[in-house]
């Protein structure tokens, strides 16, 4: 009798104490190992890292009224803000604002990958690698771009995109879509870096082969494909890759027994944001929505995949003004460069409550680290 009055406080107090697990996860835990209950349930297998970069609360609200009032942004319920500034001025830039999130350090505006006393600082990429996960990157950019960049090269400056390339020929990243096909086969120092990967267990696939969706591919390889020479285009102006993109390297990193990490940028909203122009910002900002929903379909079937969505700051200033429709934003602008504003931070999946509240943008890296015992 007395060891049954002990094992039913032992069984209450666990009761109280992990109620948030899931009950099958409780009892194997209650069985088992009844400490580690709560980091059973928030261990992710999959990371998915989504940047829109310069997506301010005005640029996901002009989405939401040009989209209906309606974005896959709101199935979201671990909502959180973080603090954007660099480790040098208030007002971030991508590359500190991508360090930030791949590193886990504040560093200046323009360093990729990088400390302020410019020593590499090892990715959360590069880390998920070295833990046996598959990983890949996805972006309507450059891939050599900042936010990108920041995730799979250390550099002391932005700008040195050609020395960038090399680092990301360096790598063994699974998936890598983006642009800048120039920087790997039209060098100032006539390296021929597609030829390089190739020869490094990559396939590579570019633009001139034909759309993502359509391209017959080994599945035996790293994958490489280039969606445009230079900067990709504007979805307004027919890019419509991203969602077929995110698709494909779903599918080629769930391959993965270990799990994997992803980062997807959506990277012109920002480009909306310096051109001051709301059209180019919306366009941008649905478009990395339909992503958002596809990555969601997936990690709710999957169940086992954290979401982090969120900006690396708020890019224009830009402010939703009166005289404003549900078919046209009467847009106001405040700069042409980024804002210091506080910044979203939108989490599904297992883990996801440790995104709530308001926090620094390096605690993202260090929240993901901490959940995946990194
Ligand atoms: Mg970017
Ligand atoms: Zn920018």
């Amino acid at each position: 009798m007395k060891t049954y009055i002990f094992q039913a406080s032992i069984f209450f107090t666990l009761l109280f104490s992990f109620s948030s697990c899931s009950k099958k996860v409780y009892e194997i835990n209650m069985i088992h190992e009844s400490n580690s209950c709560v980091a059973t349930m928030s261990k992710p297998k999959n990371v998915i890292l989504m940047i829109g970069d310069g997506m301010g609360l005005s640029q996901i609200t002009a989405g939401l009224i040009i989209n209906n009032q309606q974005l896959n942004l709101e199935q979201f319920n671990n909502i959180g803000l973080h603090k954007s500034f660099s480790y040098d001025n208030l007002v971030t830039d991508s590359a500190a604002g991508a360090t930030a999130f791949a590193s886990g350090v504040k560093t200046y505006n323009g360093a990729i990958g990088v400390t302020p006393d410019t020593i590499a600082a090892k990715t959360l990429l590069e880390e998920a690698q070295d833990k046996g996960l598959e990983t890949g990157l996805v972006v309507s950019s450059t891939i050599v771009h900042a936010t990108p960049a920041a995730f799979i090269a250390h550099n002391r400056l932005r700008k040195n995109y050609e020395e960038i390339a090399v680092d990301v020929s360096n790598h063994t990243a699974d998936v890598l879509i983006g642009g800048g096909k120039k920087f790997f086969d039209r060098r100032k120092d006539e390296q021929d870096l597609i030829s390089k990967m190739e020869s490094n267990g990559y396939e590579v696939k570019t633009f001139l082969d034909g759309d993502i969706q359509n391209l017959t591919l080994d599945p035996s390889k790293k994958i490489l494909y280039l969606t445009a020479d230079e900067d990709p285009l504007p979805v307004s102006q027919g890019r419509d890759y991203l969602v077929p993109a995110t698709e494909l390297a779903l599918n080629r990193l769930n391959q993965s027994e270990n799990g994997f990490f992803m980062m997807i940028e959506g990277s012109q909203i920002d480009w909306g944001g310096h051109a001051n122009n709301s059209d180019y910002i919306v366009s941008e900002m649905i478009d990395f929505d339909h992503v958002i929903g596809k990555v969601l379909d997936f990690a709710k079937k999957d169940r086992n995949t954290l979401v982090v969505v969120t900006a690396d700051h708020e890019t224009g200033g830009y402010a939703i003004l009166n005289g404003t429709t549900a078919e046209k934003i009467e847009p106001g602008f405040s700069s042409t460069y980024h804002s210091a504003t506080m910044i979203p931070v939108f989490a599904y999946g297992p883990g996801s409550e440790d995104f709530r509240g308001i926090y620094q943008n390096t605690d993202i890296n260090k929240k993901i680290k901490a959940l995946m015992g990194w």
